[in-house]
Parts: C-alpha cells; structure tokens; sequence
C-alpha cells in the first residue's frame, strides 16, 4: 500500500473489521449527485462503495456498509477523475523560459514537475496523456509518482516528441550555428522511414507509453511557420506501423490542413491543436475515428502573451498572435461537424493547475457542458486505450473520483472548484483543501505499466 495520511482515518476504522483478511480499506462515498459519465444521465444521491484501488458498486442514497469509512459528500456532484489528454508536466511558461533552458539542468526541471504534478491532480486531473519532454522527464515522474514518491496524476507519456529536422520537435531551432546540434532518431529527429522505426522502438526502450509526433510546424519554436507540412506520410505511416508493433497510440501535433490530411491518412490516434483544420480534413477524421484535442487554453493564453513586449522570442509572438485566437472556432466547427473530440490543454503553454478552465471555453465554442465532461471523461479514456479502468464511476474501474460544489452541467465553471479528488482510493482533497501527502521513500523502481494493461 501506498503510505498516505490521507488514509490513516480508513485505515484505523478499518483494523478491526479488515485486519484479519488483510483487506484493502472499504471506502463509501456518498455523493449528493452522480454524473454518469456513459448514459449521460445526472443520478441524484448516490453511494460509491470502494475496495483498495477500486469501485466495487454504486448503490442509490446514503448507504454506509459495516466496515466502511464514510466520505458524506453532499451537496456535491461526483464525477469521474478528469483526464488531460495534452500536457507537459516537466516545463512551465514564464517570461524567462527561454533563457531558462541555457542556465537549467535536467535536474532543475524534474525537481519543479513535481510541483507540476501535484497541481494538476489538486485541479481534478487524476489522468495525463504528456505529450513531449526533455530527456525523458516526464518517464521519471510518472514512475515516482507510481512508487509513492510524489503525489501527481496516472501519467501515459509519449517522452520526447518524434519530428524532423529543423522542425517543432528540434530543439534547437533558432539558436546560433554553434549551439544548433544534428539531432537523430535517439533524440526524437527522423528524416525518412527507417529513422522513423528506430525512434520508435528507442522510445519503446526508454520507457514512454505512446508516440507524439510533429507533423506540421508550431508556435513555441524559434522556426519560420506554425503550420507547414515537416513530415511525409511515409514517415507518419512507419512511426505508426513501429508504435502499433508495440501497443502504442499516437498524437500528432498538427496546425496546418495539409500536416493534418497526412496525420489522419497516416493513421494516428490523434489531431492535437488543429487550427487550420479543413473540412476535408474533419470528414477525414469522421472516416478513420481520429479524435481531435482542441487545447483552445493554450491558443488564448499566447494570444494575450504575444501582447507583452519580450515575454516570446519575436518569431515566437508573430507565431502566437496569428495561431493563438483561431482555436476556439476551429473546436466549434468540428464538434459540429461530428468529429470526436478529447479534452486537452496543452498545459505548460499555460500555467499549471488551471487546466479546468479549458471547460468554459469548450462550451463557449458551442459544446454542451455533457459533452465537455464526456471529452474529458468517457472519450479521453477511449483516446488512451483505457476505458475499462478509467472514464466512468463504475465497478470495476479504479476509484479515481472528483466532486464539484454543484450541477456543472448548469453552471460549467464549477469545474474549476473541484473540491474532492481521490486517485485509486487514495484521498488527496478534500473540502477543497490538499490532505497530507507522506512520501514512500524505499520503494525502489515501480514496474513499468503496471495495472494500467499497456
Ligand atoms: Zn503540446
């Protein structure tokens, strides 16, 4: 078991009715209201019974079950642990961040996303897809995070993002000659097919869970255009034959129409950003089910930097000022249109913690509240490959709850004052305030994958 005392109060309750079988904790959640994140349907007061890591049944009205340890939640609306399908745990904006990089160590990093992870889980994000580090961060964290070491959400990490030379993922676009590297496969830079194999299975050997790509141009870089075409479809087709041999999805980073035709012909999971998306390109998607990760946070909040003098590189604030506001309309479009979309926000772009109120922009776009919930719920677990553990309050998955202060389906952003977040049973909020956490601090390396069926 994982040291947390947060469970110290289960755990005493528990002596002496669990003891003797050596029992996981039986937790009952009663909860004011039930958002069913499947049927769709809001249930009024609804008991979630927990054992260990996981919901064993859900029962209408206030039960508590001899042996269990009462969480009374009412007037509060339960829901799923929320899922980022688009973050960037190991790096965060500020007006220094691009000099950071010059003067920072791996280690300065890493010690920070700790800080990173612990804000996202406090905002309800019990799940993260990370979409691109450095130097494989992001695998650290997510590995100390499953040993107890830190608190943070379930993290799948694509590690670093595959690309091409000169292109979004080559980290050193815009640099002086001397300071530029020739970057390859190991670093995530492919130029052709076989490149695109050996980077692959190179992230297989590092440990990432999914394979990000970067098919178009994008806005952080130092480089030329947010939105040209920077990889073939014969090198999107290989990266996506590697990652399948390996049960591993992938995301393609795409602004451009053209960088987005390629991805989906491609055969990615999914389209993240998507700003010049055609309809050509959404009937494309409808047809080969790839989903669309909006990250509508990440374009308002470059918007408003690129306003700030010296705040981004000044090839950086071009960049931002003309991708940044065409988002929100772009996510409108294809959720008319009926292409299926998966909650995501870039967060990094944006500070830490605020991912929530992607939400209020999602149904600015014209999204119902269901169906922003139901992105980052139901269909973000389905974008993963994981919706028989998370996506829902249903037995059997893992107890990854959260609760909000009222109906979010009347007043959305209520999904911005989570006020409950428990993570595989374990209590980490609770009355809106962070509980204890107690670090494991012998627990060695945690396998890789373990319990998640990757
Ligand atoms: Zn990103």
């Amino acid at each position: 078991m994982r040291a947390h005392p947060g469970l110290t109060v289960v755990a005493a309750a528990c002596l002496a009715v669990c003891a003797s079988a050596a029992a996981a904790p039986l937790v009952a959640v009663q909860c004011g209201q039930l958002l069913d994140t499947q049927s769709g349907k809001l249930l009024g007061e609804t008991t979630v019974l927990i054992d260990g890591k996981r919901i064993t049944q859900l029962s209408a009205g206030k039960q508590a079950p001899a042996g269990a340890t009462v969480i009374d939640l009412a007037g509060q609306t339960c829901l799923p642990g929320l899922i980022d399908s688009h973050t960037h745990l190991t790096g965060q904006t500020s007006p220094t961040a691009y000099s950071d990089q010059f003067r920072w160590n791996i280690a300065d990093f890493a010690i920070r996303s700790t800080n990173y992870a612990r804000v996202t889980l406090l905002a309800g994000f019990t799940t993260v897809r990370n979409l691109g580090d450095n130097a494989n961060t992001s695998i650290s964290l997510r590995n100390a995070i499953n040993a107890g070491v830190v608190p943070g959400p379930r993290i799948f990490t694509a590690g670093k993002a595959v690309g091409s030379t000169g292109g979004h993922a080559d980290d050193s676009d815009g640099y002086r000659a001397d300071l530029m590297a020739d970057y390859g496969p190991k670093d995530g830079i492919i130029n052709g097919a076989a490149d695109a194999w050996k980077a692959v299975r190179q992230h297989y050997k590092d440990g990432a869970d999914l394979i990000k790509i970067m098919p178009s141009g994008g806005v952080l870089d130092e480089s030329k255009s947010a939105d040209n075409a920077q990889m073939t479809i014969e090198e999107i087709k290989a990266v996506v034959a590697a990652a399948h041999d390996y049960d591993m999805t992938v995301a393609a980073h795409a602004h451009g129409a053209e960088a987005i035709r390629r991805a989906v012909i491609g055969g990615v999971d999914s389209i993240e950003h998507g700003t010049y998306m055609s309809d050509e390109d959404m009937k494309l998607m409808k047809e080969h089910g790839t989903y669309y990760v909006p990250t509508i946070i990440a374009g308002k909040y470059v918007e408003g930097k690129a306003k700030v003098p010296g705040y981004f590189p000044p090839q950086v604030a071009v960049k931002a000022a003309a991708v940044g506001p065409l988002i929100q309309a772009t996510a409108g479009r294809a959720y008319k249109a009926g292409v299926k979309i998966a909650f995501g926000t870039d967060a990094a772009v944006y500070p830490h913690g605020e991912n929530a109120k992607e939400f209020g922009y999602m149904v600015e776009a014209g999204m119902p509240p269901l169906a922003a919930i139901q992105a980052a719920t139901t269909h973000a677990a389905a974008l993963l490959k994981q919706d028989k553990d998370l996506g829902s309050i249903s037995a059997g998955k893992f107890a990854d709850l959260v609760a909000v202060p009222g109906n979010p389906l009347s007043d959305i952003g209520l999904m911005t004052k989570v006020s409950f977040v428990m993570k595989e049973g374990v209590v980490y909020k609770q009355d809106s305030k962070p509980t204890p956490f107690v670090a494991s601090l012998n627990e060695g390396v945690a396998p890789r994958d373990v319990d998640y069926g990757l």
